[in-house]
């Protein structure tokens, strides 16, 4: 298959929309599994206590499972509970177990609440590099649709925000809340944080509406749109009951096909961004 480009540093995304069902997850898995079919090494972390990417990748996950619970409330190594997916090579997980739900009030009290998450992913990295591994490419984070603690541990790891976008009625109701919520955590917790992507899903091109917010969504968001956009497929929706991405559940499908061109997109950008930042550097 196609091999992607390797970023020259670890690229971390964080998969965010405060609405629920619009494609988080879906997009997480598959983004990721199309990154490691192009060659790159990939960990998705499971930050939602649901587990719904855990499932959808066919990792163990059931309670007393190391899992992202214990990295971010009891300080375990990510590498000690990080699981392979047995479809994907190059691809790694953080899974999420039900202990997580109780995670939102645990880190209250705890010290540098916001900060576990990215202490623990920046541990992860020194750790790999003493290893002598090869470094991680890309870090995908998958969030619950609210905005509590985890979401925000979410933020302050990640530099980079993607999301989904719905092609249907209401798509961009909240979303202003969501940029508005970005920028507060840019403000005060993370000055990196930006909305790098937006991925379109759940794309029926039969559908006047569907083409009327695709339009809209690329007139306010020019750069950050992908041009790939997902179609609404059963073979997507149907796929992680399977514990597979559509990309191993059904390769040659619409569906697998729009992830692999959306993932090539955002590989290739992202090549294109540290080549502009060396070359911004090196005029200085
Ligand atoms: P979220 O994580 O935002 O709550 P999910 O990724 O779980 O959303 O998606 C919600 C539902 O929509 C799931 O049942 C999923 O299988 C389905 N779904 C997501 N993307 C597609 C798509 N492109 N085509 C068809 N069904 C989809
Ligand atoms: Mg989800």
């Amino acid at each position: 298959g196609v091999r992607f480009p390797k970023p020259t540093t670890t690229r971390i995304f964080t998969i965010a929309n405060q609405k629920g069902g619009v494609g988080k997850t879906t997009t997480t898995v598959n983004v990721a599994a199309a990154l490691a079919t192009g060659g790159l090494n990939v960990l998705v972390i499971d930050n939602d206590p649901q587990g719904n990417a855990s499932t959808a990748l066919g990792i163990d996950h059931q309670a007393g499972v190391p899992s992202i619970y214990d990295v971010i409330i009891d300080d375990v190594p990510l590498q000690d509970v990080i699981q392979p997916c047995k479809d994907v090579e190059g691809l790694n997980v953080a899974p999420a177990t039900i202990d997580l739900s109780g995670a939102e009030i645990e880190l209250v009290s705890l010290v540098a609440r916001e900060n576990r998450l990215h202490n623990a992913i920046r541990a992860y990295l020194d750790w790999r590099a003493e290893q002598g591994l090869e470094p991680m490419d890309y870090i995908l984070i998958d969030c619950p649709p609210s905005l509590g603690l985890l979401t925000i541990n979410a933020f302050v790891a990640a530099r980079e925000v993607l999301i989904p976008i719905q092609c249907e009625y209401y798509a961009l109701e909240g979303l202003s809340q969501l940029l508005k919520n970005i920028e507060l955590i840019r403000g005060h917790l993370n000055f990196d944080l930006h909305v790098s992507t937006i991925m379109l899903t759940m794309f029926d091109k039969r559908t006047n509406l569907a083409h009327e917010v695709a339009a809209e969504v690329r007139e306010h968001f020019p750069d950050q749109t992908l041009e790939a956009s997902i179609p609404r497929s059963v073979r997507i929706s149907e796929a992680p009951s399977y514990g597979q991405t559509v990309l191993t559940y059904d390769a040659g499908s619409t569906g697998a096909l729009a992830y692999r061109e959306a993932a090539q997109e955002i590989a290739l950008r992202g090549t294109q961004t540290s080549n502009d930042q060396t070359t911004a550097a090196a005029a200085e």
